[in-house]
């Protein structure tokens, strides 16, 4: 396994298929068909000592990466659950509806209760991502740290974006918002770069010291 780059309109690469998806269409998935492409030599990305490597070090490099992007990942989610909660107490707060910080939680509002418990789940989503990005940062080992915040991002930019459709009722439901767009986009921090499951197992394998044939 080994990346390359392949220069646009290089003879012999096709799109052959653009995905119809739910959600992140300004970004195009697309199926790619290479047949007698020629790539040159130093397209290559990294070591171009490719046939005195172990076969199984492209793999692991490609594993590596996932140290870096899987905390990017956590970084997007948390950027749309932001400007989902943002927009949303700006709504609430055009309806003349304040959060009231600091009261005991039975004097609150069922809103400010919901509306406190997701700004506590962006804030620690925010807190793994930092965390794992310092750490990569400082070359230190980050695969658990790096899978706690793609978890944490996918989850809470799904349950964020999910209560603030419903929340805003029809309103958050209809195109006139960015709320609805908000929500199609959330899924997919929860699926790309490894599900959510399978990076809770990656998270489970390293605290329980397990290998990934003893836990999967
Ligand atoms: C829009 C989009 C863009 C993508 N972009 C890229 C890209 O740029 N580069 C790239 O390399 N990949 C990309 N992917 C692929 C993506 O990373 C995979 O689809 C994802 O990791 C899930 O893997 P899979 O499709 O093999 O799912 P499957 O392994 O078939 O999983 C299906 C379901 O089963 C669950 N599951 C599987 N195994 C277990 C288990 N052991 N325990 C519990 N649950 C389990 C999964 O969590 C998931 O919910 C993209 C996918 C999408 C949808």
């Amino acid at each position: 396994m080994r990346p390359f780059v392949v220069e646009a309109g290089t003879p012999g690469i096709k799109v052959t298929k653009l995905e119809h998806k739910m959600g992140i269409r300004a970004s195009d998935t697309a199926s790619l068909v290479l047949q007698d492409c020629h790539v040159p030599f130093d397209n290559i990305l990294g070591s171009p000592e490719v046939a005195q490597e172990k076969a199984t070090a492209g793999f692991k490099g490609a594993m590596a990466t996932f140290d870096a992007t899987r905390p990017l990942i956590g970084a997007t989610a948390v950027g749309v659950a932001r400007a989902t909660l943002e927009l949303l107490k700006e709504l609430l707060a055009n309806q003349g509806i304040a959060i009231r910080y600091g009261l005991p939680r039975q004097k609150l509002t069922n809103i400010e209760r919901d509306i406190i418990d997701m700004e506590v789940m962006l804030r620690s989503a925010w807190l793994l991502v930092i965390k794992s990005v310092w750490m990569a940062d400082n070359r230190r080992s980050n695969v658990k740290e790096a899978s706690m915040a793609k978890v944490r991002g996918g989850d809470v930019v799904t349950k964020i974006t999910q209560k603030a459709v419903e929340m805003m009722g029809p309103l958050g439901y209809s195109r006139d918002l960015l709320l609805e767009k908000w929500f199609r986009d959330a899924k997919i921090s929860d699926i790309y770069e490894g599900t959510g499951q399978i990076n809770r197992l990656i998270v489970a394998r390293n605290i329980l010291g397990y290998r990934g044939s003893e836990l999967r």
